[in-house]
């Protein structure tokens, strides 16, 4: 007799959407998260604070800083967001390479401070890996997930508008928030230039307008307060807090269970399947066991990598499925080094009112059809304009207000999103002599770039630098932090789907070749990296992995 149907380990963006398919079809189903509970608006405590309520005006003080030399170099960290990501010294690992690994340890997880960017794989990036010789070939299509792509959208609410763009399908949208002027310039000459490059405005899971299932989850329209990381009491947009694990909870099949450092899954070797999770209390640091039927493993890339590593058995001395020894192998990121700003004359007679959460996006024109560069897999770039404050004017008192309250000229920037190569050297392994406070071996990451990135990264600065010559833009500046992987936070694979077991971890399910009722449903799914931001993906993959395992389940298969 298991104590619960079902197990989902992690509360984040792909955990939520496991808890609530599998709790509004009847599982018990309990859910595990490592950090402490958030309540949503309750734990939102600077949701309202103006800048000047800040103890430090809203920047970061250089204690805090130094103290967390990591995790305060991520997107967004300040003093107003930081009680949503850990804090350095809590959650240590070995970085045998580069690797800055951003983690939000509570429940609800990053979805609580992601970007939001929600944009569909095409076709081609399922299909690039077979077409040109990369990696093995997804076990899925667009058409496999189309569907669930749907089911999601509809139910986070992601705003947008339909373009019709091979490389970036249309979804489910609720009305976009409009260009601004300049980007409408940028737009038309782009296109009237190129003819295959579509600046657009981006897919965003912000609520331009709510329909009756979000008003159901107690949501209510985006105010383009563009203060969404520190949590939105409005629940204009979606993270598991305000939407999933809510709707889960009311059916009356959801226990979620905040301070559960899940140590590993534990395999019975009669069964041949796996019976349970193996927790350890967070502060209490007393272990306890769970039983379940169906396990889904959604704590984040390299943490559902360093679970299954973790979970050694007779049957499985390598990690739970992995006889091939590939589990945490071909580790994948996104490129985000390239960027560029440049002065656009002119529209001064223009201006845009509000904030702004959203931003436009030009969908990827590189090696889409054909291999048309020297370099495999392509980019998307985000990109806008706007005009900044004068803030160039001397001095202090009423001529620097004056100069302050006038607006500048136009600006426009871009910056890169791009696909890495799978790599079977960028790897993560179980440290042999290092463990972190609850007695669980430390992750080891060995991740970086190669030559295909370089030749990428040069590519984009090329082509956007032409790109704003194109449109008319003046002071053209284009960068290359070269910044560690890991700060991109889009950290991939590990645990990859294939159709063949001496390949792949997982089936075309996310079910582990090995051990049918453990479903593998956050990035370390990936099979490639694709050039789009990645989160609906799991999204739509743990809601079709979670209808099979309860098909399954109904069957007596586990
Ligand atoms: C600043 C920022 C901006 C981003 N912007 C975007 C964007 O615009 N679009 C996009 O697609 N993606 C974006 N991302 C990435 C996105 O946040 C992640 O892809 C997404 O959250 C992954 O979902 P997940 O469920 O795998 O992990 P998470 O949301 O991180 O959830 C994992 C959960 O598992 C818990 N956990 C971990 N280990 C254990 C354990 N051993 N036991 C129990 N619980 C555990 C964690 O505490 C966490 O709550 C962004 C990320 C950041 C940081
Ligand atoms: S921009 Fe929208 S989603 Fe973000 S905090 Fe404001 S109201 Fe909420």
């Amino acid at each position: 007799m298991s104590d619960f149907d079902a197990i989902v380990i992690g509360s984040g963006i792909s955990g939520g959407w496991a808890a609530k398919e599998l709790c509004e079809k009847g599982l018990k189903t309990l859910v595990l998260e490592r950090g402490r509970n958030i309540e949503h608006i309750a734990d939102y405590p600077t949701a309202f604070t103006e800048p000047w309520e800040f103890k430090h005006r809203n920047y970061l003080p250089r204690k805090v800083r130094e103290e967390n030399p990591l995790i305060s170099k991520a997107a967004g960290y300040n003093e107003d967001t930081a009680h949503f990501f850990i804090q350095d010294k809590d959650h240590p690992y070995v970085q045998e390479k580069p690797f800055e690994w951003i983690r939000g340890y509570q429940v609800g997880g990053k979805s609580l401070i992601w970007g939001r960017a929600c944009q569909r794989w095409s076709e081609y990036e399922f299909s690039a890996p077979a077409r040109f010789g990369y990696g093995i070939d997804w076990p899925i299509r667009y058409k496999d997930v189309a569907p669930w792509y749907s089911h999601v959208e509809k139910f986070i609410g992601v705003c947008g508008h339909k373009d019709s763009i091979e490389a970036m399908p249309d979804g489910e949208f609720l009305p976009p928030i409009e260009l601004n002027c300049v980007e409408k310039v940028l737009q038309q000459k782009f296109l009237a230039h190129y003819k295959n490059r579509y600046l657009v405005q981006g897919r965003w899971a912000q609520l331009t307008e709510p329909n009756d299932i979000h008003i159901e989850q107690g949501r209510g329209r985006c105010q383009c307060r563009n203060l969404c990381m520190r949590g939105c009491p409005y629940g204009g947009y979606f993270s598991s807090v305000t939407s999933t694990l809510p709707w889960a909870k009311r059916t009356g099949n959801l226990t979620v269970r905040p301070h559960s450092v899940v140590h590993s899954i534990i395999y019975d070797e009669n069964k041949g399947q796996a019976s349970g999770v193996r927790v350890i209390d967070a502060n209490t640091k007393e272990v306890i066991e769970y039983k379940a039927r169906v396990i889904f493993v959604n704590a984040s890339a390299l943490n559902s990598n360093l679970i299954l590593l973790n979970s050694t058995s007779k049957r499985f001395p390598n990690g739970l499925g992995n006889d091939n020894g590939l589990l945490g192998k071909f580790i994948g990121f996104h490129i985000y080094r390239g960027s560029m700003g440049a002065d656009m004359p002119g529209y001064e007679d223009k201006y845009i009112y509000g904030r702004n959460p959203v931003e436009c996006i030009l969908a990827n024109f590189r090696n889409l059809k054909e291999q048309d560069t020297d370099f495999f897999g392509g980019y998307t770039t985000f990109m806008g304009a706007y005009r900044a404050r004068r803030n160039e004017a001397e001095g202090i008192g009423a001529g620097f207000k004056k100069a302050l309250s006038e607006p500048d000229g136009w600006r426009v920037y871009m910056y890169m999103q791009g696909e890495t190569m799978p790599n079977e050297n960028n790897h993560v392994r179980l440290s042999t002599n290092e463990k972190d406070q609850w007695g669980i071996p430390l992750l080891v990451t060995s991740v970086g770039y190669d030559d295909n990135a370089e030749k990428m990264v040069k590519d984009f600065l090329i082509q956007g630098r032409e790109m704003l010559e194109v449109a008319g833009c003046t002071n053209i500046e284009t960068y290359d932090n070269k910044q560690a992987p890991g700060l991109d936070i889009h950290e991939m694979g590990g645990v990859r789907m294939g159709r063949d077991p001496q390949t792949s971890l997982l089936n075309e399910w996310n079910q582990l070749h090995h051990c049918k009722n453990v479903f593998v449903t956050d990035g370390a799914c990936m099979t490639s990296m694709g050039n789009q931001s990645p989160s609906i993906l799991y999204m739509a993959l743990t809601a079709r992995a979670a209808n099979r395992a309860v098909a399954e389940l109904k069957k007596g298969k586990f």
